[in-house]
């Protein structure tokens, strides 16, 4: 295996590197970095956990070190917490050469945004929307000289799954120069193979790893079989298991719905385990900061939907629960990858009912690998299974109560969107005019209050001087 400097790094970013804890490339870097510093386009399909991120972002550094300017180069990524995780990283690595970077994600304050954006950082990471939403609506900054425009998890990009971004990325695309070195990272690319080519006109380079198995050897990766009624009391015998046995270990459980992920969570929590959520209908504030208590192991379990099941880099995972088992085939590959990454080991999971099995049978095809049956007591799932479907019932109920305003406060925000007006924007003005009505209200009963105990005041007055007079009134007769 070569090493850094024979790939043609700096001996700076080598030495960034070293105190990162990062002394040799991995196999993606080795392959990736070297057309990449010699100006070529390139597409890298690797497994996730594999080091994807830093086969870009030092070679952009580099680049970027030789001739600086703003903005140099530009980074789409479908989630939102995926583009703090590359910032941070070209944060980190950067450093010494005093790298500016911007993160234009939806959810955060626009003006804001875009006051960063005309200070012309170095490096731009965003997801397609709201950076498209900035050039529709803004000419305070340009990408039209941009160096580098990397595409991560490029096929997710490019496919029209729940979130399409085919119009973000024509807009973004047309206001990229032509001339550009573009890069295109994922785990899995060959499905959009041919449509990523014609993103990289450039030469590009190609490189896939070479192992047949797309998911790493340290991952242990097995499957339950469970008739669907008692999915959940096996999921809540599995995390009393392994906080039983290992009370360090953090958990990844993965579930097909926003509202499932919600229900699991309550579950979780009246069993008293230290779980959080992350799926897409919650505040993106809210999904920040428990996505950084899981990541600082406040809470052990995180409870998640397909949202987090790309890229992210989360050392500490030991288990990935698949608590529906995946339609794809992919979709498997990236949720199982949060785990045994950089040479760690992990296990996975996956709760499969009866018509799943269909489902295993290409997940396996796929993988070039095959899940072993993870090995449960039976008798102890059973004993737990009336709680924990009680415990079910009751969450529904309660979530039932709250499921109103939630889908009318989404309703409300797709709307304000659809005026072309920023829902966070408008809360926060709401927030502060009820803070105005309020304060308003307060004067208004305080002067309220005044006057009516001065009138009581006046009152007692008169009564005492009518009393007086009727006194003396009474003496004079
Ligand atoms: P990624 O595939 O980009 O999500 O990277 C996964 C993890 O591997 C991150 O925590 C990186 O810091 C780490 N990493 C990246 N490159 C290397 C390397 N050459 N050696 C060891 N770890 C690395």
């Amino acid at each position: 295996m070569s090493d850094f400097s024979s790939l043609g790094l700096s001996d700076w970013l080598i030495q960034q590197c070293k105190q990162m804890g990062i002394s040799k490339p991995t196999q993606v870097q080795e392959n990736c970095m070297p057309p990449i510093l010699e100006g070529r386009d390139c597409m890298g399909c690797a497994k996730t956990g594999s080091g994807k991120t830093a086969a870009f972002v030092l070679p952009v550094l580099q680049k970027l070190s030789e001739d600086p300017y703003g903005i140099f180069c530009l980074v789409l990524t479908p989630t939102r917490e995926l583009a703090y995780q590359i910032a941070e990283q070209f944060r980190v690595l950067g450093k010494p050469m005093g790298l500016r970077d911007c993160i234009i994600v939806g959810g955060m304050d626009m003006i804001t945004q875009a006051l960063e954006l005309s200070k012309k950082p170095h490096v731009v990471v965003a997801t397609p929307g709201r950076l498209a939403d900035h050039i529709r609506s803004s000419d305070t900054f340009s990408i039209k000289k941009i160096q580098f425009l990397i595409l991560d998890e490029a096929d997710r990009l490019l496919e029209q799954g729940c979130t399409d971004f085919t119009k973000d990325l024509e807009v973004i695309l047309a206001a990229v120069p032509a001339k550009r070195q573009t890069l295109l990272f994922s785990a899995t690319l060959t499905d959009t193979l041919q449509e990523l080519k014609g993103i990289a006109m450039n030469r590009p380079f190609f490189w896939e790893s070479k192992s047949e198995v797309r998911t790493v050897e340290e991952l242990d990766q097995r499957y339950i079989l469970t008739p669907e009624k008692v999915k959940d009391a096996y999921l809540v015998h599995l995390i009393q298991k392994f906080q039983d046995e290992h009370d360090d270990w953090s958990i990844m459980i993965f579930t097909n719905t926003c509202k499932n992920c919600q229900i699991l969570t309550m579950m979780m929590q009246k069993f008293n385990f230290p779980t959080i959520s992350l799926h897409s209908m919650m505040k993106q504030k809210q999904r920040f900061a428990n996505l950084a208590k899981f990541k600082s192991s406040v809470f052990k379990i995180l409870i998640a939907t397909d949202v987090a099941s790309r890229g992210l880099d989360i050392p500490t995972v030991q288990v990935v629960i698949n608590h529906n088992t995946p339609g794809l085939p992919k979709i498997y590959i990236h949720r199982v990858g949060r785990t045994a990454r950089a040479g760690r080991h992990g296990v996975s999971i996956t709760l499969v009912t009866q018509y799943d099995i269909h489902l295993v049978h290409s997940i396996e095809g796929q993988i070039q690998a095959k899940l072993k049956e993870y090995p449960v007591e039976e008798k102890e799932v059973l004993k737990i299974l009336t709680q924990v479907n009680v415990a079910r019932r009751e969450c529904e109920i309660k979530l039932e109560s709250t499921d109103f305003d939630e889908k009318k406060e989404i309703n409300k925000r797709k709307q304000m969107i659809l005026e072309g007006k920023d829902p966070d924007v408008e809360a926060k003005r709401k927030a502060e005019l009820e803070k105005i009505r309020s304060e308003k209200r307060k004067f208004k009963e305080r002067i309220q209050e005044t006057i009516q105990k001065k009138q009581h005041g006046m009152q007692k007055k008169l009564m005492k001087q009518k009393h007086i007079q009727k006194k003396k009134a009474e003496k004079s007769t």
